[in-house]
């Protein structure tokens, strides 16, 4: 058995991989896609002391690092399944079994897709899914936001900052809490298009506008900008886990401080958990943390 397992292989697994092998213990690591979210990032500008990087790059150097330790790694591996018996048991999606005595959850989060022509195109071209990641690329122009939720308000509240302008599309309504409806509702740069229905992102090489429906009218309507950022919902990847770990109403794993589940011996860190804030130094910084908590389970078990 391994004494550390972890389930995912983003920033928050690699950073768990490298402070678990460098205890001396034995550490696998099951990655359905080694390096994770990031391998879908093309400009990094916040990670800090290194002032530009680009996401495959970035998975690379993480994959290098776990490399230069004894690390078991097992890529292109799903779990599907987790249990406590006198091992905690990982069962892949391939049948095999894996057993530790630890094991550090890290399976990530992905970003809902407003599923509309144009979106998929325009990845990494003027679309844009984290405003605390690219909201400075657009400083200066107008870009909208796509979604009427608390992520979606937040986010025109944070790019009215910095850009010139920023358009808000909301399906139905606000739903935001109150707070923050008021807020956006206070900043001059900030439209608020409320019944709106996206048809499509358009662009040449890159974005230059969204079509939507103005569902009271049922016209179509058509504004011209640089950049839209997706803000419809941040989603945990622990469809798996439902029944077992314990998660909360979003889907999000819930950990205490040492990065511990409510099953001992299992930890679990990064865009999966419950900690707010999903950025890639946040998630190794809780990578480190569940590997030494887990260390620290080990050696009082
Ligand atoms: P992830 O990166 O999501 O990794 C999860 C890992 O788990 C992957 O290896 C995945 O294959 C694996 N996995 C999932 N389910 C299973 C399973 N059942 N079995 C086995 N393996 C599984 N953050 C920044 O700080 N700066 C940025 O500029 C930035 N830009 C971003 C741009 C985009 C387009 C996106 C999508 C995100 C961006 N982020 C950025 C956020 C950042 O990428 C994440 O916060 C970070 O990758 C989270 O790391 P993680 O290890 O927790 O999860």
């Amino acid at each position: 058995p391994f004494d550390v397992l972890i389930v995912g292989g983003g920033p928050a697994g690699a950073s768990a991989a490298v402070y678990a092998a460098r205890k001396g213990i034995r550490t696998g690591i099951v990655a359905d896609r080694f390096g994770g979210q990031i391998l879908d990032t093309l400009g990094i500008e916040n990670f800090i002391s290194v002032n530009y990087t680009e996401g495959p790059k970035l998975a690379a150097s993480l994959e290098e690092h776990v490399k230069e330790y004894d690390v078991d790694i097992m890529n292109l591996q799903r779990a599907r399944r987790i249990e406590k018996k006198d091992f905690i048991e990982v069962e892949l999606e391939n049948g095999a079994v894996l057993k530790s005595k630890t094991v550090i959850l890290s399976t990530g989060a992905r970003w809902r897709n407003a599923g509309v022509p144009g979106e998929e195109e325009f990845k990494n071209k003027g679309i844009a899914y984290c405003a605390h990641c690219d909201g400075p690329l657009f400083a200066g122009k107008h870009v909208a936001v796509i979604g009427g939720g608390n992520s979606g308000v937040e986010a025109a509240i944070d790019l009215a900052g910095i850009v010139k302008h920023v358009t808000l599309l909301a399906r139905s309504v606000l739903r935001a809490d109150p707070v923050l409806q008021d807020r956006v509702m206070s900043l001059p740069n900030v439209t608020i298009i409320q019944n709106a229905q996206i048809k499509e992102i358009t662009g040449t090489d890159k974005v230059n506008g969204i079509t939507y429906i103005n569902c009271e009218t049922n016209e179509e309507e058509h504004i011209e900008l640089h950049g839209v950022f997706v803000q419809i919902g941040h989603v945990a990847n622990t469809e798996w886990l439902e029944g077992t770990v314990e998660l909360n109403k979003h889907g999000e794993i819930i950990i205490d401080k040492n990065g511990a589940t409510n099953i001992p011996g299992v930890f679990a860190a990064g865009d999966c958990t419950d900690t707010p804030y999903k950025q890639i130094i946040v998630s190794m910084g809780s990578g480190a943390i569940a590997a030494l908590g887990a260390f620290d389970y080990l050696i009082r078990h």
